[in-house]
């Protein structure tokens, strides 16, 4: 045994990644009531902060190679019970992207003119183009959560949806466009504390309705139509994620690790240059 060896330090284990994009992935048996919206993946507050600033700087890179490449989109829909922050969570996540490149439409409740189309009319038109990322905040999926909890159509119509909606994701993917759905899962808990920090701040109350309190009341009618409305339409293609949502810090971080894989997936290439263009020099 060389000295070498003897004096060397003992090599430090290997503190292997989460894999959390794998864990958060919702398959077609996924069981809210076991996904726990506290989760840490034992991260603490500062690491996950800093783990969280090296992947907007990644993300910023993949996003500037889809624009330039102009050949893939991507659409991310965000979903979520009241509470859930989906505001917060596309300023923070989305910071690094270009605006030019970054499309974000929020669904409230439908017009008049939207109602009397069908209900994928005013999704569709705010689909990514390629070269860009589109984000939903809420999206076609309120027409089988708010539309079956309210009773807002017969159930056969709104059971039906769950085909139309697999098939119009499969059709985006086809066309070269990715499609990831992320469920941001707050504790009932967590949503009363929320709750209660925007009404009693001035400068948040805004964000608070009454009707909010009538939705919670609803809490495990929503959750049995988010659980099965994830079940029925989480695909290989456009999968459904759980992401824990009671503390932002892991929210972030686990969001953005699921943005990077799927915009990684999408493989974005550097175009190729004019011809004539590689070695010129300006005089
Ligand atoms: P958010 O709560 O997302 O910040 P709002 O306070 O504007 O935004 O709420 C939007 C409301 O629109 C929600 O109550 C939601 O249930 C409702 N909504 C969205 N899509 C539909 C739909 N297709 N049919 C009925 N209501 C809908």
């Amino acid at each position: 045994m060389s000295d070498e060896t003897v004096t060397r330090a003992p090599a430090k284990p290997v503190r292997r990644r989460p894999d959390v994009v794998a864990t958060c992935r919702a398959g077609t048996r996924v069981d809210l009531a076991k996904a726990d919206p506290g989760e840490t993946f034992g991260w603490d507050k500062a690491g996950a902060k800093a783990a969280f600033a090296e992947e907007l700087a990644v993300l910023a890179d993949l996003h500037l190679k889809l624009r330039a490449a102009q050949q893939r989109g991507l659409l991310v829909v965000l979903q979520a019970t009241d509470a859930g922050v989906k505001g917060g969570t596309i300023r923070t996540v989305f910071a690094g992207f270009d605006p030019a490149g970054l499309a974000v439409t929020g669904f409230g409740v439908p017009s008049e003119e939207e109602l009397s189309h069908d209900y994928l009319w005013r999704v569709h038109a705010h689909a990514p183009a390629r070269g860009s990322v589109a984000v939903f905040d809420r999206s076609h999926y309120e027409d089988v959560l708010v539309v079956r909890v309210n009773e807002l159509v017969p159930e056969a119509r709104w059971r039906r949806r769950y085909g139309h909606i697999r098939d119009w994701e499969r059709m985006l993917g086809d066309e070269g466009f990715g499609v990831v759905k992320l469920f941001l899962n707050v504790s009932l808990d967590e949503q009363r504390e929320r709750f209660q920090d925007r009404i009693d701040d001035p400068t948040e109350r805004w964000k608070f309705r009454l009707g909010d309190l009538a939705d919670r009341a609803r809490w495990d009618d929503y959750r049995a139509a988010y659980q099965e409305a994830i079940r029925e339409t989480t695909t290989r293609d456009a999968p459904w994620y759980v992401v824990p949502g009671d503390r932002k810090w892991v929210r972030n971080l686990v969001v953005a690790r699921i943005l990077r894989h799927h915009l990684e997936l999408l493989d974005p290439q550097w175009p190729p240059a004019e011809s004539g263009v590689e070695g010129l020099r300006v005089s």
